[in-house]
């Protein structure tokens, strides 16, 4: 018997005249035959990066620094650090998050033996880690004669002592050349928690901590380098000024910048694009934000090593009403996406992701990945105090481009008003409520989202991908009264779960 063809092949769907967003459709159920866990949601998230979690957190002042960034990279997903920092302050964040994990830390902070406890003291307040070999001179050209960690110098009273009276000289060590798995194995075996790595005339090459073999152990997912640091990306704007920040986040190994534009259709960002593909080919860019095949073929063919879409979704902002362009979202990743696969290029779906079943559609319309701003902006790891609004815990959360943020910095770049007297704000500033961690609402997004992926019958995003361009893949929209009736309804009362609009 012939298959009826049920519903409508994701083209379809989008030829019916109207601009449409995630609210407006269903995508029809298919056949079950394996269990969540056996879902993968490893994604592209640029070219040549894959993140096994598919969430991004944007570069906004209230959602992404370095506690964001880490627990995002812990998690498999990847945090962008904002630019509404300094130059100095941006790439410090993007060290920060870095250095939270490694294999072989192959550049250690090194001190030499006349330097004192407090000069530990302040590297582990900058950096948050207190193990440091010394050398002969305080660099790595020498011979490394001790190390000083936590255990020598927590009791000590007097911070002015120099580390040659504290340092501890019987060292367990390893020869250049070990590799990797056999120097966890010298690490476990030692009970200590730092191995220095040496060469033949005894100077320090890498250093390996055991605290690292604990994260890797807890965070199987991590998004990590082929060092095993954390991933992590940065936004950077097209204007001039900024190419010295993007020279100072390149040296501190950034693994991806974001080109942040909420038009990306310009001469600037082609001309960026082209600039760094040509000085920095190894850098993966991310252009953006754009939402009409005209505006994607530009920047994949500038190089763009993905595409951020959206314009106008996010829900703090007002571009839509302010500037009378943008796109409803489902529809701009739907033929962005389409445009980019002929690329090999992936695109990230930017801004009104609202709860789990979002998450589902953008990426069976073609997205691989999502960027999160205010479902994460709740969050603990979110900069920002909880404050009470009328008997609720509450973050502050505000769209780069309100006025508040346009006065803090960097949101006028982003939205090229910068150089005039008046700002016209295209962002509100409001509040969230308490999400509590992320390093626990994220899995519980990515559990739901894999529930979605077997409700659909799929197992991985290529095999999504492929079924939406076979036309296997289903759609429906949905009826205002039908959208009523798919949300809660008909109760006198009931307990809203943790996210949902
Ligand atoms: P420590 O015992 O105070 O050094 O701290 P932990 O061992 O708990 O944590 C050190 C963390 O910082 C590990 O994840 C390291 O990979 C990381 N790290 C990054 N760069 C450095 C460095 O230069 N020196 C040290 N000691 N750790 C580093
Ligand atoms: P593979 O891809 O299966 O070879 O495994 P990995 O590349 O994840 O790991 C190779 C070796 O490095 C194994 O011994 C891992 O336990 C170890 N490893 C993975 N991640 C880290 C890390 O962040 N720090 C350290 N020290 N070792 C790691
Ligand atoms: P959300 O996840 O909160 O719905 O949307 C977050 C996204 O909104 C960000 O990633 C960014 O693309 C966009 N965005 C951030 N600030 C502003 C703003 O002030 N105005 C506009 N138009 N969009 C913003």
């Amino acid at each position: 018997m012939e298959a009826v063809l049920d519903g409508f092949s994701g083209l379809e769907l989008m030829r019916q005249g109207k601009g449409i967003t995630y609210k407006d459709f269903l995508i029809l159920p298919g056949y079950i035959d394996f269990p969540p866990h056996d879902v993968s949601l490893e994604a592209k998230i640029t070219r040549d990066i894959t993140i096994k979690t598919p969430i991004i957190s944007s570069p906004m002042d209230t959602v992404t620094e370095a506690e964001m960034a880490i627990a995002m990279a812990l998690l498999g997903g990847m945090g962008i650090i904002h630019s509404n920092l300094t130059i100095e302050e941006q790439a410090r964040t993007v060290e920060k998050v870095k250095r939270y994990e490694n294999g072989f830390i192959t550049d250690p902070i090194v001190l030499g033996p006349d330097k004192r406890i407090r000069d530990v003291d302040a590297i582990k307040n900058r950096y948050g880690f207190s193990g440091i070999p010394i050398t002969e001179d305080g660099t790595l050209n020498t011979k490394l004669i001790g190390i000083v960690t936590n255990r020598d110098i927590d009791f000590e009273k007097d911070r002015n002592k120099y580390l040659r009276d504290v340092m501890t000289t019987d060292l367990i060590t390893a020869s250049e050349g070990v590799s990797l798995s056999e120097a966890n194995g010298i690490l476990k075996d030692s009970k200590k928690g730092k191995l220095p790595i040496l060469n033949k005339e005894g100077k320090l090459v890498s250093l390996l901590s055991r605290s690292d073999l604990i994260k890797n152990k807890d965070f199987p997912l991590a998004s990590k380098d082929s060092s095993k640091r954390l991933r992590a990306g940065a936004s950077v704007s097209t204007h001039p000024y900024d190419r010295e920040r993007i020279e100072a986040l390149i040296a501190k190994n950034v693994d991806l910048l974001v080109i942040d534009s909420a038009q990306g259709y310009s001469v600037y960002q082609i001309e960026l694009i082209k600039e760094l593909k040509k000085k920095h080919p190894d850098i993966q860019l991310i252009g953006g934000n754009v939402v009409t095949t005209e505006q994607s073929e530009a920047l994949l063919k500038a190089g763009a090593d993905a595409l951020r879409i959206g314009m106008g979704p996010g829900s703090i902002c007002i571009t839509q009403e302010t500037m009378s362009s943008g796109r409803a979202q489902a529809s701009a990743v739907f033929h962005t996406a389409r445009a980019a696969r002929k690329y090999g290029v992936p695109v990230i779906a930017d801004g009104g992701i609202g709860n789990i079943g979002d998450i589902v559609k953008a990426i069976a319309l073609g997205a691989h990945t999502v960027m999160v701003g205010s479902l994460l902006a709740g969050t603990k790891e979110a900069p920002g105090e909880y404050f009470y609004d009328n008997g609720v815990r509450v973050k502050r959360y505000r769209g780069m481009a309100s006025v508040e943020a346009m006065e803090a910095g960097g949101g006028a770049k982003r939205y090229n008003t910068e150089d005039q007297k008046i700002k016209v704000a295209q962002g509100v500033s409001g509040t969230v409520v308490d999400k509590g961690s992320a390093l626990d609402f994220v899995p519980y997004l990515i559990q739901g989202v894999k529930h979605g992926f077997q409700d659909l019958g799929y197992k991985t995003v290529p095999d999504l991908h492929q079924a939406l361009e076979s036309e296997k893949l289903r759609f429906e929209i949905r009826s205002l009264a039908a959208q009523m009736q798919g949300g809660v309804h008909s109760l006198h009362s009931y307990q809203k779960p943790l996210i949902g609009d």
